[in-house]
């Protein structure tokens, strides 16, 4: 299939981005900027072939479209892949030269941090550029998303067990939550300390179960069986692809919420847990905590403003659950139509002539 062919007519822009004496290969893939300028991650990764890497950058960047309209965020949707091993090729050199190529683009899109970058590459990457969130604390940015994508989920939480049990508390419910590492240990504090729980984890990294033992004295289940406790919530905060077809018959939950990223396998897999009578809180919705962190980076980060959008999630998931009742669909489309009427609704407003531009120009020139 051709590029074009690919890009359909969703796509505003794709960009290719190359420096042989870095050996820098990039793409940018701007989705959407009808709510502001795109966001999201630059995923540095041995691709086998260019045409996977191009499909996942288009893939990527439509769903921070989604991610960032269901946030309430005035962004739209990009994300980036540089092709190669970071291991190998990731160089001061490479990563400045990338800086430089994203400043190009003015602002249409700004980076973040993704598999295979980290914090000390974004600070880097500002060197040449400020269209870059997640860097260092002293260069303004926000630190470790990981414990407010942990709040986002725990509230999402709350939203579901009122959907499910028209209750407002978590006491005393059964929440199985699968992987312990940065926001799975966060979740199991807030579940443990604050809402009185009972929880079972699973980790494939035996030290990490062992810290939230020692920690929060939590039960322990194998890797494998995770999905299948009985239990009120399931929570996976590890892998993605984790709702499927063997594993959404073995579930004995009411609740499936937590923060791993692409949780259902294919999308028909959301109208399999609403036919089994399973809540199911769409994943980009629940996890957004991360993203709205480090986009509050744009307007000079302030941790309780911050937090205090995060608080949203909760209403958010409300309102898609009331879709989906009302329209007979599953919560993963309803969460698709949220989005998607809300940069219908927003960019519409957007499109009024505004004396002097009324934008993130402004904003960075007060911000430098
Ligand atoms: P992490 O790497 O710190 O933790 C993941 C944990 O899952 C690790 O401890 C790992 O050992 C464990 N794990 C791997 N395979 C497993 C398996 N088969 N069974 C049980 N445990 C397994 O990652 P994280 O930052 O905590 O993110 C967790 C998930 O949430 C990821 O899918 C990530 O994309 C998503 N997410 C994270 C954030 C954030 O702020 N960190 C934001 C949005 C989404």
């Amino acid at each position: 299939m051709s590029v074009f062919d690919q890009l359909g007519d969703e796509y505003e822009e794709v960009v290719f981005f190359h420096d042989p004496p870095s050996g820098l290969r990039a793409i940018v893939a701007i989705h959407s900027t009808t709510l502001g300028p795109s966001l999201g991650g630059t995923r540095f990764y041995p691709f086998a072939s260019e045409d996977e890497a191009l499909l996942d950058v288009l893939r990527l960047a439509r769903g921070m479209t989604y991610k960032a309209a269901a946030a309430g965020l005035d962004l739209g949707g990009g994300k980036a892949v540089i092709l190669g091993d970071p291991k190998r090729i990731k160089t001061e050199e490479l990563l400045r030269t990338y800086g430089r190529f994203i400043d190009t683009l003015g602002g249409r899109y700004i980076t973040a941090e993704d598999i295979g970058t980290n914090r000390d590459d974004m600070d880097v990457i500002r060197r040449e550029t400020r269209y870059v969130t997640g860097v260092s604390p002293e260069l303004g940015g926000s630190g470790d998303p990981s414990p407010v994508t942990a709040y986002g989920v725990f509230l999402g939480m709350k939203a579901c067990v009122e959907e499910a049990w028209q209750e407002h508390s978590l006491e005393g419910r059964r929440v199985a939550v699968q992987g312990v590492g940065k926001v799975g240990y966060h979740l199991v504090k807030l579940l443990v300390e604050e809402a009185k729980a009972s929880v079972v984890v699973s980790d494939v990294d035996v030290d990490a179960v062992a810290r939230v033992i020692r920690d929060f004295g939590v039960d322990t289940a194998e890797p494998d069986k995770i999905h299948a406790q009985e239990c009120d919530i399931y929570a996976p905060c590890a892998l993605g692809g984790v709702i499927r077809d063997d594993t959404i018959p073995e579930l004995k939950c009411r609740v499936v919420a937590g923060s791993a990223n692409n949780q259902l396998e294919r999308p028909e897999h959301g109208e399999a847990l609403a036919a089994a009578g399973i809540v199911y809180a769409p994943d980009y919705v629940i996890n957004a905590g991360g993203l709205i962190n480090v986009a509050d980076e744009l307007q000079g980060y302030h941790p309780e403003r911050a937090k205090a959008r995060v608080q949203s999630i909760y209403r958010t998931l409300r309102e898609i659950f009331h879709i989906a009742r009302d329209r007979h669909v599953s919560t993963a489309a309803a969460a698709d139509a949220f989005a998607g009427e809300r940069i219908g609704r927003i960019g519409r407003v957007r499109l009024y002539w505004v004396p002097g531009g009324r934008g993130w120009a402004k904003i960075w020139a007060r911000n430098g």
